[in-house]
């Protein structure tokens, strides 16, 4: 059992990220935000959640696509892929949950011989391309682009949405939490 204490940082940084969302949104709900106000927004980010997630989250964003899924007659449900060809990744609104290797190591911090069997747990894993820093984070990459693609609307073609029957939603919601 790890007996490490919680550190403040964690306690306290969802509420910093929520705070940054919440002031955009305001703003965003009267107007078009300015040049200045998105700067702000997104070195606040950076400031928090590292440069590198940040930079990366907005690349994601040029590229991927993302399918809202509902459920017929239950429209507060939602799952939402976001996909580039066939490469996908599904998410819950508002939850900081991601099945991406980033998350599982580097949000979650699981041991490498859980996520890897076949890497020895002597060796060192590290994911290709990440630097250093980042590699105790809050949230991923695509998590984060949920959130920016609901705030800034950047995409608006490149949103679709469908309806699906229960059966076929519950598939999709459950495959979120399968391994
Ligand atoms: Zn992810």
């Amino acid at each position: 059992m790890d007996n490490q204490p919680e550190k403040i940082t964690n306690c306290f940084l969802p509420q910093l990220v929520d705070q940054i969302f919440d002031n955009l949104q305001r703003k965003v709900a009267i107007t078009t935000p300015t040049k200045e106000t998105r700067s702000q927004f997104f070195y606040d980010l950076s400031v928090l959640l590292g440069e590198e997630l940040v930079r990366r989250t907005l690349q994601l964003l040029d590229v991927y696509r993302f399918t809202y899924y509902y459920a017929k007659h239950r429209q507060n449900q939602c799952v939402v892929e976001l996909y580039k060809g066939t490469e996908y990744f599904r998410l819950l609104p508002k939850i900081n949950y991601c099945k991406c290797d980033f998350f599982q190591s580097y949000v979650l911090q699981l041991p490498t011989g859980l996520l890897y069997p076949d890497i020895p747990t002597s060796q060192e894993f590290e994911l290709a391309g990440w630097n250093e820093v980042s590699r105790q984070s809050y949230t991923c990459q695509h998590v984060l682009g949920l959130r920016l693609q609901q705030l800034l609307k950047l995409s608006d073609q490149k949103v679709n949405e469908k309806i699906l029957y229960p059966a076929e939603f519950r598939e999709i919601y459950l495959s979120i939490f399968e391994d």
